[in-house]
């Protein structure tokens, strides 16, 4: 099966944002790929981070991803600095990325403006990317827009060590166009996303899907309840489109422009149909936190195929740059 490598930052929880927009099409993608999945820990560094957190974060979005349907019979998971080769492969892929393409990129450009001091990892981050995605010589990588011209620098890269060393070792990873959601937050504004506090927890309880999504934006239209909607413009009505059935999707829309019900009704019927398509998820992610061990065993498991894997690359790229072997 041809071969993706996917990351995710080690967030803590993941979110309905999260879940619909990248974990859910991987879930998918396990039948017809070899799926690398990677908690990616080392990427998380490069921006102001708790220390004392980032282990029960990383537990967290593991325990996270198996729930919603990460199988590691069939995909490895694994956590991005329990394969020290991904650390290495950036080093030596350094010397082949110029620093003009790094200080172009778009993420670089906004977060080194947030920072008063810009750290060179935040500079070198798509560096790690590509040697996450060439360590594997992934062939797809399922990318959000957002990532897209970090993928073109992975694959210049790719280009630019095989133009170098006279080779094809690197296959140009190409993006894997998915018609996985990009899901608004509550607030209406931004993409959901933990750092802005606009999220639903996928393992939230019922009480608090209700408390996070009775104050979400609507309709700013819609004054008041005799105002008749528009769904189109509304994130409930989105959010609908992911959790209720086609007929209530449809009578969403109609009582909405009707002005049947009102944004907390709305809303209701839309909290009751999140918990109950996300009961399957908490379930298993219950059992799973019950027995952290078996978690740990899940990434160790992984970490060990990976570091496999990474080790023939690895030992091809050293022949090739004309490093003396270690005696044996
Ligand atoms: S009724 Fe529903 S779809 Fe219409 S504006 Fe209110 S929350 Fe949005």
């Amino acid at each position: 099966m041809p071969r993706v490598f996917s990351g995710i930052q080690p967030s803590g929880e993941l979110h309905i944002g999260n879940y619909l927009g990248a974990v859910k099409n991987w879930v998918a993608l396990q039948d017809r790929y070899e799926c690398f999945i990677c908690i990616v820990d080392l990427h998380a560094i490069t921006q102001p981070y708790e220390a004392a957190e980032l282990e029960e974060r990383t537990l967290e979005m593991a325990t996270g991803l198996l729930a919603a349907g990460i199988d590691p019979a069939r995909s490895v998971l694994f956590v991005q600095s329990h394969v020290p080769a991904h650390a290495e492969l950036m080093w030596l892929l350094n010397s082949v990325t110029p620093v003009g393409e790094l200080e172009r990129m778009t993420q670089y450009k906004d977060k080194s403006q947030r920072v008063a001091s810009v750290p060179a990892g935040l500079l070198n981050y798509p560096i790690l990317q590509a040697a996450d995605i060439l360590l594997y010589k992934a062939e797809q990588v399922p990318v959000g827009e957002d990532q897209v011209q970090h993928l073109e620098l992975a694959r210049e890269v790719a280009r630019r060590f095989n133009s170098r060393y006279r080779v094809q070792l690197f296959p140009e990873p190409q993006p894997m166009l998915t018609s996985a959601a990009r899901i608004v937050g509550l607030d209406g504004q931004a993409k959901m996303s933990k750092s802005l506090g606009n999220t639903i927890g996928l393992l939230d309880s019922a009480e608090a899907v209700w408390e996070k999504l009775r104050p979400a934006m609507t309709d700013p239209a819609r004054k008041t309840r005799k105002d008749p909607g528009n769904p189109d413009v509304c994130n409930i009505y989105t959010l609908h489109q992911h959790f209720s059935s086609e007929a209530e999707i449809v009578r969403v829309a109609e009582q909405c422009r009707g002005a049947g019900w009102g944004c907390l009704d709305c809303k209701r019927v839309l909290a009751d149909n999140i918990v109950a398509a996300l009961a399957p998820i908490r379930e298993r992610a219950a059992a799973l936190k019950a027995d952290p061990g078996s978690v740990r065993q899940v990434l160790a498991d992984g970490a060990r195929r990976a570091r496999h894997e990474a080790q023939r690359t690895m030992d091809e790229v050293s022949r090739i740059m004309g490093f003396l072997p270690p005696a044996m």
